[in-house]
């Protein structure tokens, strides 16, 4: 089913932005998203060095505005070793909003920034100006969409979002997450948070809207609800991912995780969780082909 002959697939997703409440609980990010710290910047640097000793290539979605900084060789890096970088908006907006306050708090505080602008023709014009700032600085091209926040159901309820994407000529799009365990109640039994990962792997296989635009959604649980969330200590994150990797090599299934490297920089200082997930993940009999949503997509559209 898979290249090499590979018996599932392991795609690390990256969302390079920065995130509330890391690295201080007092930290607030909204209003400078792409302001990368310098922190954040070393760590993807160490990132990208573990998954190049394992030959592995990570996928990141990126805020274009981090594209403002002057120094962007941490990302000139990540392109230079093969990693894919895509599109995550240019300020973080919520692809759903109806108001353009709603859209994020950079246009609450400023809404003349819209200028007259629907919320679609903001989101539109975030997306193209991120692409043209990724084609500029780091001289690629985005192929793939991760909606900043993921939304039970994906996109199902906004099929003028899914049009904007597909005729934007992105190859697939990553929206969809669900991880059904009581979100309000932190330090869950181990059970309960390995069932709710397995019933997400096995719930989001990639699948295609019907307009035919593809969906690799977010599988399992995303560090910043592992963290913010459900404040789970380094190892039981990893070894949470780990079950999920032996539930997707059970089943034969594409397993795509998603972090941001900004909160797993606070809470994985050493970056245990890209160095043993990955190790693990390689490690398993009949093969694991560990790629990008990227190629993902290239598998699944040929
Ligand atoms: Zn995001």
């Amino acid at each position: 089913m898979f290249p090499n002959g590979a018996e599932f697939a392991l795609s690390l997703t990256f969302d390079i932005e920065m995130t509330p409440n890391f690295p201080y609980w007092t930290s607030r990010w909204n209003h400078r998203k792409g302001q990368i710290d310098e922190g954040t910047k070393l760590y993807l640097r160490r990132m990208g060095e573990i998954a190049k000793s394992y030959g592995v290539r990570l996928q990141f979605f990126l805020v274009g505005s981090a594209l403002e900084d002057p120094d962007i060789d941490y990302l000139k890096q990540l392109v230079d070793d093969g990693h894919a970088i895509d599109n995550h908006t240019y300020t973080h907006v919520n692809v759903k909003a109806k108001d353009i306050p709603g859209l994020q708090e950079v246009y609450a505080n400023a809404p003349w920034r819209a200028e007259g602008l629907t919320p679609l023709e903001v989101i539109r014009q975030e997306i193209r100006q991120t692409n043209a700032a990724i084609a500029e600085k780091l001289g690629v091209e985005a192929q793939g969409f991760r909606t900043p926040g993921g939304f039970t159901g994906g996109l199902d309820d906004v099929p003028d979002v899914q049009d904007l994407l597909r005729d934007e000529g992105f190859r697939f799009a990553s929206a969809n997450y669900y991880y059904p365990v009581d979100h309000t109640e932190r330090h869950q039994p181990r059970e309960a948070l390995e069932a709710a990962f397995h019933a997400s792997l096995n719930a989001l296989q990639p699948y295609r809207y019907h307009n035919g635009l593809l969906e690799i959604p977010l599988m399992g649980i995303t560090s910043i609800w592992a963290f913010r969330h459900m404040d789970l200590d380094r190892w039981e994150f990893i070894d949470l991912i780990k079950a999920g990797v032996d539930h997707a090599h059970a089943n034969k299934q594409i397993f795509s995780l998603c972090c941001h490297p900004s909160d797993i920089a606070a809470r994985d200082p050493h970056c245990d969780m890209v160095d043993s997930v990955l190790r693990h993940a390689l490690d398993k009999p009949g093969g694991c082909w560990a790629t990008t949503n990227r190629e993902i997509a290239d598998c699944l559209n040929n």
